[in-house]
């Protein structure tokens, strides 16, 4: 039986189901006659017990996975949360009751938000059980040990849980509830956990089933043959093969080389990127260091982290994006306008544009940080439109000390002009998660638009050639720096398209490098050919596919 999700990365697991342990079953509403002051100092305990706890885990976790529990714990305590449980004690109900029905109410708020809010609700429901839990002296919910290996699978796990997964025990992941932007699916990507999320069916899984796990193909096969099986345990020995290989630099089979550089958040980031073969940044998000402030970071505290970062990367370009502040990462310091639609509004340069003050201390902040490093510093502006906004971003970066100053490719009018706006600055790099959002006019945080956020589309895959024929002709380079470049079949579409560099989570970076080299740049615009007559995404997919595998120069298995 074949059951449908999310693939997150490229791996493939096989092994036997253990399924994560029921919660815990719903406190009954019944009226306490306990001392409601002294029922809401246990409740208070119990919350600060579980925070602790969470912190601690996340501590003992680190990366991602820290802020995550981190945020968690502040969850636990938060309070307004305290005030609710408090309240609904006072009404007479038991401490379990009260906890349940707080954490409910603002579980089922940001579920009604959607999207991104809305992936958090299930944390929500994780934290409550643990303070249920520990009420009721049971231990914590979490992940079964049976003692073998085994594959995991849950309604949704918590992000306690899967950032302390044994990896030597849990073979693979496969989750009923979550999406690609899940807790679940962000930690599974950095843990390199071979993981389905969102997998519906995989409800009806039963512990000891053998299954096989195939993010690559958005798959997992319950009960399969002899034959996939086998197919399946060839495919984990490549894999395994080509994690042992030594990193190599990006390129394809007939030596065109291909960058393959990194996407960060955070200078704290940049040593693991380079353990895994990052030859440089394609996108340094800084909008990330700041989400929290409330007035914009002084020049200062920029330059100490970007030198942190530049230092990270010797003699190695370096991409640093000015602040992508609206929509959904909004700076209370740059966006205070509330707005219908965020996304078409007061966003990326906009925003800078529109407080000029802030644009200039960071790209001081910038030059200062190059000036005293080996890296190779260039900066773009996010959100660009118009040719006005490239010149206006590069005359501004220049009279500041920056010696490369480009522009993210995230809007159908630049991918449209990109020979124009190519011409007013020194790079394109093209964020195909905005301009897959904004070509398709699909919300990327929205759910029920998400098969539209397809960056195989032929639309989205005919802007980015529009892109890459503009590079060539005014031979300046353009790099690809959304979640595209992350999936090895269609890097090679995009290099097939144009692309110069390719820009990843450092976890991709292997996969997308044994898939390049493969093919060679006849082979890989052949592909790219292929998909661009498709009528759709999943048939510009299946084209990519079939010309991939009849490529005269391939050589090894096809990549999904
Ligand atoms: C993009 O839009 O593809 C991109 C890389 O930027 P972000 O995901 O940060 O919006
Ligand atoms: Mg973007």
């Amino acid at each position: 039986m074949e059951i449908r999700g999310t693939g997150i990365g490229q791996g493939v697991a096989v092994g036997p189901v253990v399924r994560m342990a029921a919660p815990l079953p719903e406190p009954v509403d019944r009226p306490s006659h306990l001392d409601p002051e002294r029922e809401a100092e246990r409740a208070r305990a119990s919350m600060s017990v579980v925070a602790a706890e969470l912190a601690d885990r996340g501590a003992k976790a680190g990366g991602a996975a820290q802020d995550v529990l981190e945020a968690q714990a502040m969850m636990a305590e938060d309070p307004s949360l305290i005030d609710e449980v408090t309240k609904l004690l006072a009404t007479g109900k038991t401490a379990e009751r009260a906890v349940y029905e707080a954490f409910a109410a603002y579980r089922d708020l940001l579920a009604g938000m959607g999207g991104y809010m809305g992936e958090r609700a299930a944390d929500l429901d994780d934290i409550s059980q643990r303070v249920i839990a520990h009420l009721q002296k049971l231990p914590a919910p979490g992940v079964p040990n049976p003692g073998y290996p085994f594959v995991l699978v849950a309604r949704d796990l918590a992000p306690a849980d899967t950032a302390m997964l044994d990896l030597d025990q849990v073979l693979g992941l496969v989750t009923v509830d979550g999406g690609p932007t899940s807790h679940t699916a962000i930690l599974a990507r950095e843990k390199s956990i071979v993981a389905v999320v969102g997998a519906t069916d995989a409800a009806s899984l039963a512990d000891g089933d053998i299954v096989v796990v195939d993010a690559a193909n958005d798959l997992v096969i319950a009960r399969p043959s002899d034959a996939q099986v086998a197919d399946a345990e060839a495919r984990i020995a490549e894999r395994a093969a080509m994690e042992a290989a030594p990193v190599t630099p990006g390129a394809l089979a007939d030596g065109t080389p291909v960058p393959l550089l990194a996407n960060l958040g955070s200078a704290d980031a940049a040593a693991e990127a380079v353990r895994l073969g990052a030859e440089g940044v394609g996108l340094f998000r800084t909008e990330f260091l700041f989400l929290d402030a409330n007035t914009a970071p002084s020049v200062r505290e920029q330059q100490e982290h970007y030198t942190r970062l530049l230092t990270a990367f010797p003699g190695r370009k370096v991409v640093v994006r000015v602040l992508d502040a609206g929509a959904d990462k909004p700076l209370s310091f740059l966006n205070d306008a509330p707005e219908d639609n965020p996304a078409l509004g007061l966003r990326g340069i906009r925003a800078l544009r529109h407080s000029e003050v802030i644009l200039r201390e960071q790209l001081t902040a910038l030059a200062a940080a190059d000036a005293a490093t080996d890296a190779e510093l260039w900066v773009m502006a996010p959100m660009v439109a118009t040719v006005d906004e490239t010149r206006y971003f590069t005359t501004l970066a220049r009279e500041l000390g920056i010696k490369v100053a480009g522009v993210m490719v995230e809007t159908p009018s630049a991918a449209l002009i990109a020979d124009r706006i190519l011409g007013a600055c020194d790079f394109a790099s093209i964020g195909t998660n905005d301009l897959t959002q904004y070509t398709m006019a699909a919300d990327r945080l929205l759910g029920t638009v998400a098969n539209l956020q397809d960056s195989w589309h032929p639309a989205v895959l005919r802007l980015i050639g529009e892109v890459g024929a503009a590079g060539a002709e005014l031979g300046k380079p353009v790099g690809i720096c959304g979640e595209a470049a992350a999936d090895p079949l269609l890097a090679v579409v995009l290099v097939g398209l144009g692309a110069t560099s390719l820009s990843m989570s450092p976890s991709a970076l292997a996969d997308v490098r044994a898939s390049l080299a493969r093919y060679t740049l006849g082979d890989a615009k052949a592909i790219a050919e292929s998909a661009l007559a498709a009528d759709g995404a999943a048939e510009a997919k299946q084209a990519a596919r079939r010309a991939a595998e009849s490529a005269p120069t391939a050589s090894g298995t096809t990549v999904s």
